[in-house]
């Protein structure tokens, strides 16, 4: 499985930067993993529109959806980027009902901004999807938004995405034994301290635990401020003996 790092950027892009978007690939098969700010300029470094197979949306924050509105215009108005098939999109029905609101807003009053170009497919922890050779699970995370956290399997390898989350055990559960763990680490970990337990997001520190908790092989940290990375990365490193690093912007991972 490759796993290539479009954007790692919080709540708004970095300087020079992407929100959140991940490239995974496992033989022929394309899933792009959220959508957020700027990840379309990224992704199309990579590969065009009719080559991607689907679209995950872990959650409705703009850092991880904006950009679907930037593919579907694409699809309507760029000859080369224009797909035979509407570009499947997964996420859970709350997600899809706030990205059809979106849709309407831009629309006008036919109300079918996404039809025929996106074809929303509900996903919930219930049930696994198939994509080619990518078996993929889902999990809830403890976000402000219904957000899910995502599994990929293939050949034996397992790569999980948490997308946004604040502390939770179940997390380690979903992640266990993982190849890779891509965790976000918004917070230092002074200010996830001061916040208590119950909030959406955690840092570089508590990445790392869990990642150690869970066993798995390596933890890529996302979803970080530029100007705080390399202290997030410190107290990543000093919280546990996980292999650790920065998903940074381009970056390919073998998983
Ligand atoms: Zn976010
Ligand atoms: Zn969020």
């Amino acid at each position: 499985m490759r796993v290539r790092v479009l954007g790692s950027s919080p709540v708004r892009p970095n300087p020079g930067g992407a929100c959140t978007g991940y490239l995974v690939q496992e033989g022929s098969q394309s899933l792009l993993v959220d959508c957020g700010t700027g990840v379309l300029g990224q992704l199309l470094q990579h590969l065009s529109l009719p080559q991607l197979d689907a679209v995950f949306i872990s959650h409705a924050h703009p850092d991880h959806c904006l950009d679907l509105v930037n593919i579907r215009q694409s699809l309507a108005y760029v000859p080369s980027e224009r797909r035979r098939h509407p570009l499947p999109v997964l996420a859970s029905s709350a997600t899809i009902a706030t990205l059809r609101e979106l849709g309407a807003v831009f629309s006008g009053t036919d109300g079918a901004f996404w039809d025929g170009y996106c074809a929303f497919h509900a996903v919930s922890p219930e049930q696994s999807e198939q994509l080619g050779p990518l078996t993929l699970d889902f999990a809830w995370t403890r976000h402000y938004l219904p957000c899910l956290a995502l599994r990929a399997r293939a050949d034996n390898r397992c790569l999980v995405f948490g997308a946004d989350g604040g502390p939770d055990d179940d997390l380690e559960h979903f992640a266990t034994a993982a190849d890779l763990l891509i965790l976000e680490s918004t917070l230092l970990h002074g200010q996830a301290l001061a916040e208590g337990p119950e909030r959406g997001h955690i840092s570089g520190a508590e990445a790392a635990r869990v990642a150690e908790r869970a066993g798995v092989r390596r933890l890529l940290l996302t979803h970080y401020f530029a100007e705080w990375g390399p202290q997030v990365l410190a107290e990543a490193r000093a919280a546990g003996s996980v292999t650790v690093d920065l998903a940074r912007q381009g970056d390919l991972h073998e998983c």
